[in-house]
C-alpha cells in the first residue's frame, strides 16, 4: 500500500530524497505546481496490475475527450448511443452470445482486450487459451480491473459472473476449469470487448 501512494504523487522528478532542508520545497511543489494527472498514473499502475493485491483501491474511470466520464451513472439510453444492439444487450443487459459466433472465440491475435463500453484494458492475448467453448477464454484479467459477483440468475447453477470493474458491464463468468497457472476459466463474450493488437 505504501508503494501505491508513494507512486501516485506526480513529483518523481523533483526530490527523491526529503530532508528538513528540502521539505518545504518539495511540499510546495506537491500541493502547487502538480500538474493534475495523477489518476491517469493511477490507472495505468492498475491496467499492469502492480496493485493487484490491494482489493480495497478501485480503478479510476478513463478520460473521454479530457473529461471525466462516470460510467456509473449513465442511463440505458446514454449506454444505447454508445453501444450496438448486440453490445448494449450483451453488456448492460446480461446477455450471452450463441457461441463459435463472436468475433474474437478463435482469435491469436497477440495484443490486449478493452472494455468496449469504457475502454478498459481488461484481459492480454497471452492468457487466452482454446477452452473449445467457442467463447474466448483467459486464465487471467489485468490486475483488478475486472471483479466478479455470484449470480443466481439460473436455479440450481450458481456461477461467478464477470464485470468490468470501472463501468461495471457484463463481461462472461469464470469456472473453475481452466489451466495452469490459476486454474480460472473466464468465459467471455466477444461483443464485450474490443481487441488492440499489438
Ligand atoms: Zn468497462
Amino acid at each position: 500500500m505504501a508503494l501505491s501512494h508513494s507512486l501516485s504523487l506526480p513529483t518523481r522528478t523533483t526530490t527523491t530524497y526529503i530532508t528538513p532542508k528540502t521539505q518545504f520545497h518539495f511540499l510546495f511543489k506537491t500541493k502547487f505546481l502538480v500538474p493534475k494527472k495523477p489518476r491517469t498514473l493511477s490507472f495505468s499502475l492498475h491496467a499492469m496490475g502492480a496493485s493487484s493485491s490491494s482489493s480495497s483501491q478501485k480503478p479510476d474511470n478513463l478520460q473521454e475527450a479530457g473529461r471525466r466520464v462516470d460510467y456509473a451513472s449513465l442511463s440505458d439510453g446514454e449506454w444505447k448511443k454508445r453501444l450496438t444492439e448486440e453490445q448494449f444487450y450483451i453488456t448492460r443487459q446480461k446477455g450471452t452470445e450463441r457461441a463459435f459466433t463472436g468475433e474474437y472465440w478463435n482469435t491469436k491475435t497477440p495484443g490486449t482486450y478493452h472494455c468496449i463500453c469504457c475502454d478498459t484494458p481488461l484481459f492480454e492475448s497471452s492468457t487466452k487459451f482454446d477452452s473449445g467453448t467457442g467463447w474466448p477464454s483467459y486464465y487471467q484479467p489485468l490486475g483488478t480491473n475486472v471483479k466478479s459477483k455470484l449470480d443466481l440468475s439460473i436455479i440450481f447453477m450458481p456461477r461467478q459472473e464477470v464485470l468490468c470493474a470501472v463501468c461495471d458491464a457484463h463481461l462472461g463468468h469464470i469456472f473453475d476449469d481452466g489451466p495452469p497457472p490459476t486454474g480460472k476459466r473466464y468465459c467471455i463474450n466477444s461483443a464485450a470487448l474490443k481487441l488492440k493488437p499489438k
